[in-house]
């Protein structure tokens, strides 16, 4: 039997991101696909960046860098596998940087190329796509935009900070009246993305943050459309399971813009592609099986499965689900 390759997108974040990623890969493979990296598109946000230290920073690319290769620190969930802070101590004692900002040595590795290759005149696509080259990752890593739109957090006294220091120096602590990309609306997807989703087979929305993962994604105008359009099925993983969002503070992100910490709410939030949204189907935790058909009132339809991504077989049988439910 020839088994056609089904081309796979997905919108992804960071830590949760590159969980699902790994499944993604991992299920493919177990279809028997040898050359994943020709089926699977991961378009990552970009909104994390930052400019620190003279270096250009992409926490969500490197994360899910680090995860495919294979590199990353599963204990801490971010950065590198094994690595120190001896410049980071140095920039402190400079009183450069942010304190509160931790930048291992080998990620400044990182964050140092990237810049440089920026610096000689790449675009941050032509960037990432030499960067994966180091190691094989099994899929194609595309920004969701070469342009600079990092996120904003704007608090109810109008004060404005880049959401690295709302989210490491404040804990999410201080409570935010909206978040802001600025250039957001004028920005264009980076090459290949608008293409990647046109000619997919699936798209998957990952179970990242819905607020500033995914949120920055679609919120580049020709993403949002194509995503709205594709021929593809779309089906997303609920990042919320009982009710509470399995780790970090996305809550925090969904109360600031009305969206209760619920799967169901995420759901709509999305909404359905029948009514304008970018969601035909969902899937969701065991523990919401309850909210199944407040979702089908939406009009996306629901499956419910095991959401824990404890290790790859797992995030595997999540993708593979998925997979299934757009029919491919
Ligand atoms: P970040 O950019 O590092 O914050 O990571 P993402 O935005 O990609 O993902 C963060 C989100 O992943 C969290 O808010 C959780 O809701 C979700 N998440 C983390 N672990 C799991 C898991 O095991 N299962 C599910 N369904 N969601 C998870
Ligand atoms: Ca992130």
């Amino acid at each position: 039997m020839v088994r056609v390759s089904p081309r796979v997108v997905v919108l992804a974040g960071g830590v949760g991101g590159s969980k699902f990623v790994l499944g993604v890969r991992e299920a493919l493979r177990r279809r028997g696909m040898d050359d994943t990296a020709a089926a699977l598109t991961v378009v990552v946000n970009t909104g994390d960046d930052i400019w620190l230290s003279g270096v250009r920073l992409q926490p969500d690319v490197d994360s899910i860098t680090y995860a495919l290769a294979g590199v990353n620190d599963t204990a801490r969930g971010w950065g590198r596998d094994g690595d120190s802070e001896r410049v980071n101590h140095e920039l402190q004692e400079w009183g450069a940087g942010w304190p509160w900002f931790t930048l291992g040595d080998l990620d400044l590795g990182t964050h140092l190329a990237r810049t440089g290759w920026l610096r000689d005149g790449l675009s941050p696509t032509q960037v990432l796509e030499r960067m994966s080259q180091r190691w094989p990752l099994g899929a194609r890593l595309l920004p969701m935009t070469d342009a600079e739109v990092d996120t904003v957090v704007v608090l109810e006294d109008g004060s404005r900070l880049h959401f690295q220091e709302w989210w490491t120096r404040h804990r999410a602590a201080l409570a935010p009246a909206r978040f802001e990309n600025p250039g957001i609306e004028v920005a264009a997807p980076a090459p290949g993305v608008v293409e990647a989703i046109a000619s997919a087979d699936v798209v998957l929305i990952a179970p990242s943050n819905p607020v500033v993962s995914i949120g920055p994604v679609l919120a580049v105008p020709v993403i949002r459309d194509v995503v709205a359009t594709t021929a593809a099925p779309v089906v997303g993983i609920s990042p919320i399971i009982g009710g509470k969002v399995v780790r970090g503070m996305a809550d925090v992100c969904l109360t600031a813009i009305g969206v209760e910490t619920s799967a169901a709410a995420v759901a709509a939030h999305y909404g359905s592609r029948e009514t304008g949204g970018v969601l035909d189907a969902w899937l969701l935790a065991e523990e919401d099986d309850a909210l199944a058909p407040e979702v089908a009132g939406g009009g996306i339809r629901s499956l419910v499965t095991p959401l824990w991504m404890t290790d790859a077989a797992a995030s595997a049988a999540i993708a593979e689900t998925a997979l299934v439910a757009a029919g491919v």
